[in-house]
């Protein structure tokens, strides 16, 4: 997967150096290009933002080095990009977003700073559907002073989704929000050696090496934590994803 993100702060990005996301791009598994935005300005000042129209607190970014960058990043790569821009007035990133983006060869980022970007650079794009789609996406309901770590977020989410790098595969599986009988639930608890610690055991039903049984406990466990947590989820969920014992708890 290609991966580009154009920003005024390339070193906010840094972080995409290390741990799960350095390690698959060291294997060549993602390729990560940051650039700089300002590169596409042509005054002294490399100036990417300005006032807004209809007055109001707060600058815009400007739409020329915008089109520039978008342009130019374009050009340089075949296949039909989805162009990701995070905004807080975005539809919500989910678990269910970032596996649809993991299908695709090659995302672009556009995190904003000041007030966000000049409305026509996403409508400019937003008219090529035939060759690219552009996603104005959130990662919650709250304000950050730009996009980069947003970008962070989602590039961690969707690459840890994408074939051969996790470690095990199957790890993602029983996530919480993963795709099929955990997409409604969140993970319950988990545990690991001494048996015992400050007095306080590991649930019997783990030790007992009883598959079946630790699989029921552990989706119980499911149930219970959304239910306390995020109790919208189970009223809003599809009662297929339900079985008989789910119904009892
Ligand atoms: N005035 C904008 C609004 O109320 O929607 C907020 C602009 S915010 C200060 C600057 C930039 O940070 C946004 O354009 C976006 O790129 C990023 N950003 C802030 N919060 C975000 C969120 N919850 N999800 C995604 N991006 C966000």
């Amino acid at each position: 997967m290609r991966l580009d993100i154009v920003t005024i702060f390339p070193d906010y990005l840094e972080p995409l150096n290390v741990s799960l996301v350095g390690k698959a791009r060291a294997r060549g598994l993602i390729d990560v290009r940051v650039h700089d935005l300002r590169q596409w300005t042509h005054d002294r000042h490399h100036t990417v933002d300005d006032t807004p129209y209809g007055g109001g607190p707060g600058m815009v970014m400007k739409p020329d080095p915008w089109g520039e960058a978008l342009d130019s990043v374009l050009d340089s790569g075949q296949g039909e990009p989805v162009i990701v821009v995070p905004t807080p007035s975005g539809r919500p990133f989910t678990q269910e977003l970032a596996v649809r983006l993991a299908e695709k060869p090659w995302l672009i980022f556009a995190p904003a700073r000041y007030e966000g970007i000049d409305r026509r650079v996403i409508e400019e794009y937003d008219a090529r559907p035939d060759v690219l789609e552009v996603l104005e996406v959130s990662i919650g309901d709250y304000v950050l002073a730009g996009g980069e770590a947003p970008v962070l977020v989602m590039v961690e989410a969707v690459a840890r989704l994408l074939p051969g790098v996790l470690g095990n595969a199957e790890s993602h599986r029983d996530d919480s929000f993963a795709p099929g009988a955990m997409a409604q639930l969140l993970e319950g608890p988990v545990y690991t050696k001494p048996p015992e610690w400050r007095g306080r055991a590991v649930p019997e039903v783990l030790l007992s090496g009883h598959h079946g049984k630790v699989a029921r406990w552990r989706r119980d466990e499911a149930l219970a934590r959304t239910s306390r947590h995020r109790p919208e989820l189970i009223e809003g969920a599809d009662p297929e994803i339900f079985d008989k014992q789910d119904r009892a708890v």
